[in-house]
């Protein structure tokens, strides 16, 4: 007989989009080390083969961790990567969190059309079918709870300066959408968070500031604790927005920060 998964996901099922990125990879990892059973889904299959090893490197004795190929701007993938669950017993949590910030968005003037319209194919239609797949899997299933957590930014809260004018209204879009979900299926026991991530230390942002000295002071200055963040703390406001712990929490915009978006002057 298979031993009882223990952990504070235990007999879950769940999906992470943007697994093989820096919140996604770290994401599946706790997910699995809290018991879940994990379907990492990626556009990217090198990076997927990459972060699956280290799932299973740095959790042996897990439950079931599988990997699917999926752009999550195409329907019919995000229908065929949630289908895969059915065979588990259908989902329980999906994280809708792949997501791109593209080095061509720029302000109002100077973006181009199909940056725009890629960027909100991936960061707003992705999530979009990401919770609607989740519902008809979820009511397929008979389920009678299940938690969906769509990653925003910090940028859907406050305007920046430094503008990526597409990636910022996608992030707002996010937000709205998630919001009023949580409302509409609120009596079905099914809760929608957003994930509000301040500037972290991941490829996104890594490779896009690069060894630009300016362009990195001119985000430190403005952070409360004098750091980015790391995608580890990220997962694991994750994980408790996925888990029984957070019952009562629904349609909240979760930022983790650092208090970023709370301060007027930082420390010296
Ligand atoms: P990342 O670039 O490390 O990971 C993103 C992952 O998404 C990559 O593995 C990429 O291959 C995958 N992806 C891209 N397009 C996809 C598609 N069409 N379908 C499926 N997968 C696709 O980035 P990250 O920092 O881990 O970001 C994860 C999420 O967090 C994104 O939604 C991002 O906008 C958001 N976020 C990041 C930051 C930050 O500073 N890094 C801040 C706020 C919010």
């Amino acid at each position: 007989m298979a031993a009882e998964a223990r952990g504070r996901l235990a007999g879950k099922n769940a999906i992470v989009t943007g697994a093989a990125g820096g919140i996604g990879l770290e994401t599946s990892i706790l997910f699995a080390k809290e018991g879940a059973n994990v379907l990492m889904a990626d556009i990217s299959k090198e990076a997927l083969d990459r972060a699956l090893a280290k799932v299973k490197q740095l959790v042996p004795n897990t439950g079931r961790v599988e990997t699917i190929l999926c752009d999550v701007s195409k329907e019919a993938a995000v229908k065929t990567m949630v289908e895969h669950l059915d065979s588990w017993g259908g989902l329980d949590v999906i994280f809708n969190n792949a997501g791109i910030m593209h080095a061509r968005d720029d302000d109002a003037l100077n973006t181009p059309e199909e940056i725009w319209d890629l960027t909100h194919n991936i960061n707003v239609k992705g999530v979009w079918y990401g919770c609607k797949h989740a519902v008809l899997s979820l009511r397929r299933h008979g389920k009678r709870k299940g938690s969906i957590i769509n990653t925003a930014s910090v940028v859907a809260l406050v305007g920046s300066a430094t503008p990526q004018l597409a990636y910022t209204a996608s992030k707002g879009a996010v937000l709205a959408l998630t919001r009023e979900l949580a409302i509409v299926h609120a009596r079905e026991g099914y809760r929608f968070n957003s994930l509000c991530p301040a500037p972290l230390n991941t490829p996104l942002l890594q490779d896009w500031l690069g060894d630009d000295q300016a362009k990195r002071h001119r985000r430190e200055i403005h952070f409360p604790t004098g750091r980015f963040g790391e995608a580890i703390e990220q997962a694991q406001a994750v994980v408790f927005l996925a888990s029984d712990e957070s019952s009562f929490v629904n349609g909240t915009d979760f930022v983790v920060d650092g208090g970023m978006t709370k301060a007027y002057v930082t420390p010296e």
